[in-house]
């Protein structure tokens, strides 16, 4: 036996079925509401216009970062790692004193081993 709560709506006060609790959330406040399906729609109208034409909503700017998301001093410290803790890509030890992108796989040890 399911007993079922219906909600009242906030905006019309109605105790319409389908009513349901909505957390809406603008400039980090958070607001609990209740809205039938009727009032919700204004509501998902205006979400909808106002997600950017471009589609690039919610994508952090990029940051100034290298290969991997490593930053500098991050490389450093996975260099200095792997030259004490030997890691094999594809089968062959990785030389950590050599120059270029470090490889994920390096990066991913050192992070395991961090752990
Ligand atoms: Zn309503």
């Amino acid at each position: 036996m399911t007993q079922r709560v219906v909600l009242a709506c906030d905006k019309c006060g109605r105790e319409t079925p389908g009513t349901a609790k909505h957390i809406l959330a603008l400039d980090g406040r958070e607001r609990e509401i209740d809205l039938c399906a009727d009032d919700l729609k204004p509501v998902t109208r205006l979400l909808e216009k106002a997600r950017p034409a471009n589609g690039r909503a919610g994508k952090p700017a990029g940051r100034q970062e290298g290969a991997n998301g490593l930053s500098a001093e991050e490389r450093k410290a996975v260099r200095q790692w792997a030259a004490a803790n030997p890691v094999q890509v594809n089968g062959k030890p990785w030389q950590a004193a050599s120059t270029g992108k470090i490889p994920a796989v390096v990066v991913w040890a050192y992070q395991e081993a961090k752990r």
